[in-house]
């Protein structure tokens, strides 16, 4: 995966007080960006690691020891008239609230959240930390293209005891990402694993919920496959989601079905946008419980969608030694053309129809 651990030297950082939010910016140790590239790896690794040390922030807390945490993810694109556009930034401040609600934590205020982004990659940018546009990255319809990944995560106060958090900070980190999974690598696998239960905290962006996705993805990677498709707890015959994206099958006639919304599926932002975008094109866009067998006897296409996955199409999804073959990959699938198109929108290449992008 693409994502090398080099926080930007700028961070925000908001903290309940028991009342309201009491904010700043950080600005840590850093050179120029061309300074830092110029430097050894040995060098790099060191001012990197610096920058990833929060000294305000306690060790032992409910976070660190028992997983009450939860986070974002979401992107500033560049465009090609050098500035920086940021995708549906207030769904994320949205959905961080209402994580934080689902932990019983005092949830962040949004507009607090928003500004608190919008600043940290603006003064990043600043000081020349952020991708720049590659006309290059057009070629493979922006699937190589680069992005400033921000990455919001609720942190709890000191305490060693079973507890809930009553006064969390929420940091906003920065660093560069480019594509998630390895282009033409695209092969899926159910995992035997549960990701999560009715009345658990799947549909939450909860920290904890990553430990089964990244135990399955591991196991589906060294198993020779890109991604690893999750089942649901109860029957293991319903498709929920992937290990971080949610999944879409085309059915023959321009059926689009994505699983429906319900405790155990994270709402993703992408997803919602695709579903929007699919259903511009007539398509008809359903979402309901979705067989495993259907899939792999009928499905035409299937892609999962997230920040960091984009739209991903899918080559195959294999089930208990059954393997079903998709059309996804080909270049007039209606996968591509979601993926060029929702990129397209990203990048600047395509009209934001919807006021999707906010400028930073
Ligand atoms: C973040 C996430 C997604 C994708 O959500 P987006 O808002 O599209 O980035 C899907 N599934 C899980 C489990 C996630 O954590």
């Amino acid at each position: 995966m693409a994502f090398k651990l080099s926080i930007y030297p700028w961070v925000h950082s908001a903290r309940f007080n028991g009342d309201g939010w009491d904010e700043e910016y950080i600005e840590q140790e850093h050179m120029t960006p061309e300074e830092e590239n110029a430097m050894s790896e040995a060098d790099h690794t060191a001012l990197v690691n610096k920058r990833n040390n929060f000294p305000h922030l306690p060790l032992v807390n409910y976070t660190t020891q028992y997983g009450l945490g939860c986070f974002e993810g979401l992107k500033a694109f560049p465009q090609p008239d050098g500035s920086l556009k940021l995708f549906r930034p207030d769904r994320n401040c949205r959905r961080m609230a209402s994580s934080m609600k689902g932990l019983m934590m005092p949830p962040i205020d949004e507009p607090l959240l928003l500004e608190g982004i919008v600043g940290t990659v603006r003064r990043n940018a600043g000081l020349g930390f952020a991708p720049s546009y590659d006309p290059e990255w057009e070629k493979d319809s922006w699937q190589s293209g680069g992005a400033v990944y921000i990455r919001p995560f609720a942190y709890s106060e000191p305490g060693i005891g079973i507890n809930l958090s009553r006064a969390p900070w929420v940091i906003t980190v920065c660093t560069t990402v480019s594509a998630y999974f390895t282009p033409g690598k695209n092969e899926a696998v159910t995992s035997e694993r549960v990701r999560a239960t009715p009345k658990g905290t799947g549909w939450i962006k909860a920290a904890a919920n990553y430990v089964t996705s990244t135990l399955a993805k591991t196991e589906a990677i060294q198993a020779g496959f890109m991604e690893a498709i999750f089942l649901d707890a109860a029957t293991h015959k319903n498709i929920e989601e992937g290990s971080s994206c949610n999944f879409f099958a085309l059915f023959p006639g321009g059926k689009l079905v994505t699983p429906s919304l319900h405790d155990t599926i994270l709402p993703g932002i992408t997803r919602e946008s695709v579903m929007k975008l699919a259903e511009e094109r007539g398509l008809d866009v359903v979402e309901r419980d979705l067989a495993v067998s259907e899939v792999l006897n009928d499905a035409v296409e299937c892609f999962v969608t997230g920040t960091a996955a984009g739209i991903t199409p899918l080559g195959s999804l294999t089930h208990q030694g059954q393997k079903g073959v998709f059309s996804s990959l080909k270049d007039d699938s209606l996968s591509m053309s979601l993926l060029r198109e929702l990129k397209g929108i990203q990048y600047g290449a395509v009209e934001d129809r919807h006021g999707w992008m906010k400028d930073v």
